[in-house]
């Protein structure tokens, strides 16, 4: 896996506030990048969400004619499984190198702490060495042009991973990145093309969903779709898929969840409360497999929610571009108020058990930890540093269970619990892509963990492992080609 850094080292952080302080005033651009020709032209404006006066630069929306050029001009790649495998690596070294650039862009666009942004750059340099690892004997055709649709919380590893699998491969990839974090897509396709992906093999079509999404997963010459976002979003593309695309191009979604998590009377209450911390709120709560739903037994409920308070009051939140910072903010106004609303409903029902104070600049939101009768409870995401608590009593685990899988959703699922026959008898009847036990329920390790949800959180395969690159190959056997 890649390169690290140890960010209790002085030296390690020196060498990263050296590389990414020139990237701390620079405005940078994003546009249309189509058969290897990048487009500019009066563009929006990107702020961070941490500081309003910060203008981190500006993107140009994709028109429609250069959606069709793209299009037009999509061909796969031409090139031996080896060669393509050689570029791809080649790919990973150069983000390793300009890890300050992607460092103060992951800061300034996506608001992410310093450990989120190197872990963020890790994953996407794992992906490209991986899928460029598990190409080599997979002698299948390509499936022709990918589109691939990725969201703003991963800007650079969910983007990368998406390609890199489509890339890999030997199909054209036409990417949308999220409307909220082109700037770091862009940076990204540039080191690809550098690294010697063909402009015609990898073009780059920023803009919105309803448009230049829309336009893609509804024409006939997209031979797959690739996406990672909100399970509504699927479901959209889904349907325009099934009216205009092939009947075999296949969509591969990863998408939301309702997760939550058990903590029985056993646990280690220390334990527990820092797993719960960095479930609920590392990231602000904004990562797909994020904790949304706590079942604590009650018994203990009482002194591990008086731990948790505590412990939430030692997080410093603040501009992720400050070392210091642990909670950075939100990624957009609507986001914000979302969350918002839906503590304050909480708060006049008399359900807020707690909420840490933040900046009152910038896109902050407190994060907050609200009761529950129980996951029903949750109509929906609620996609921010927002913890949902509930008890139950030793009797009533089998019933909590129930009640899990019955939300439809499977991303991931913790458990806190000593008692070693419990933890394969919940294993075993909970509904979920990735179960952690004992430890936090978000991140997942390239190669070793493949990551993926079930039910309404995802098609599978899981990104990261095995089954994932044979899905962007057409399936049929060398006898049936010749
Ligand atoms: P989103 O609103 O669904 O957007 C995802 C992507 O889809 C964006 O690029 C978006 O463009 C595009 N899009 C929107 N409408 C479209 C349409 N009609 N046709 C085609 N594309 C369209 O999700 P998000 O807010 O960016 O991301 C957060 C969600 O992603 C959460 O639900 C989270 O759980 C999920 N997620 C899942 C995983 C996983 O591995 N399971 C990982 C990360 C995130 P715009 O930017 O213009 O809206």
């Amino acid at each position: 896996n890649a390169r690290g850094w140890d960010l209790t080292a002085p030296e390690d952080l020196a060498e990263i506030d050296a590389a990414r302080a020139p990237q701390r005033e620079a405005r940078f651009r994003a546009g249309p990048i189509v058969a290897g020709q990048g487009y500019d032209g009066d563009g929006l404006e990107i702020l961070n969400p941490a500081d309003p006066s910060d203008i981190v630069g500006h993107v140009v929306e994709t028109p429609a004619e250069l959606i069709e050029a793209a299009l037009e001009a999509a061909r796969p790649w031409d090139a031996s499984p080896a060669e393509r495998a050689a570029v791809l690596r080649r790919a990973a070294a150069l983000y390793e190198e300009n890890f300050g650039l992607f460092f103060a862009l992951a800061a300034r666009e996506a608001g992410k702490t310093l450990p989120d942004a190197v872990g963020e750059l890790r994953e996407a340099v794992d992906f490209l060495r991986y899928y460029a690892s598990g190409i080599a004997g997979l002698e299948r055709p390509a499936r022709g042009t990918f589109a691939c649709i990725s969201p703003w919380n991963f800007p650079l590893a969910i983007f990368t991973g998406q390609l890199s699998a489509a890339l890999a491969a030997g199909n054209a990839v036409i990417a949308k990145p999220a409307e909220q974090t082109p700037l770091i897509a862009a940076a990204a396709v540039r080191l690809l093309h550098e690294a010697g992906v063909p402009g015609t093999a990898l073009q780059l079509l920023p803009g919105r969903g309803e448009t230049v999404g829309a336009a893609l997963t509804s024409d006939p010459r997209i031979g797959g779709v690739c996406f990672t976002g909100g399970t509504d979003t699927a479901q959209i593309i889904n349907r325009s898929m099934a009216a205009s695309l092939a009947p075999s191009a296949p969509l591969i979604a990863e998408t939301g969840g309702l997760n939550a998590m058990i903590v029985d009377s056993t646990a280690l209450p220390e334990q527990a409360v820092r797993d719960v911390l960095a479930s609920a709120f590392q990231s602000a709560g904004q990562r797909c497999s994020a904790l949304r739903c706590l079942y604590v037994q009650e018994d203990i409920a009482e002194d591990l929610l008086e731990m948790l308070e505590g412990a939430m009051e030692c997080l410093r939140p603040g501009n992720p571009w400050d070392l210091s910072t642990d909670l950075g903010p939100v990624i957009d106004a609507e986001a914000r108020a979302t969350i918002e609303a839906h503590v304050a409903k909480a708060k006049d029902e008399g359900r807020l058990i707690h909420r840490l104070k933040v900046p009152a600049t910038g896109l902050f939101t407190g994060p907050a930890v609200l009761r529950v009768s129980g996951i029903e409870a949750l109509e929906r995401e609620i996609f921010g540093p927002v913890l949902h608590v509930a008890t139950f009593r030793a009797e009533e685990l089998d019933a909590v269970i129930d009640r899990i899988n019955a939300t439809g959703y499977g991303l991931t699922f913790g458990l806190h619990t000593r008692i070693d026959d419990r933890v394969q008898a919940v294993v075993d009847r909970v509904a979920a892509g990735n179960i952690y036990v004992n430890r936090n329920q978000i991140g997942a390790v390239v190669g070793s963990q493949p990551f993926g949800g079930e039910g309404l959180s995802g098609t599978g395969p899981k990104a990261g492992g095995p089954e994932y690159l044979p899905h962007f190959t057409a399936p049929h056997s060398p006898e049936t080609a010749a």
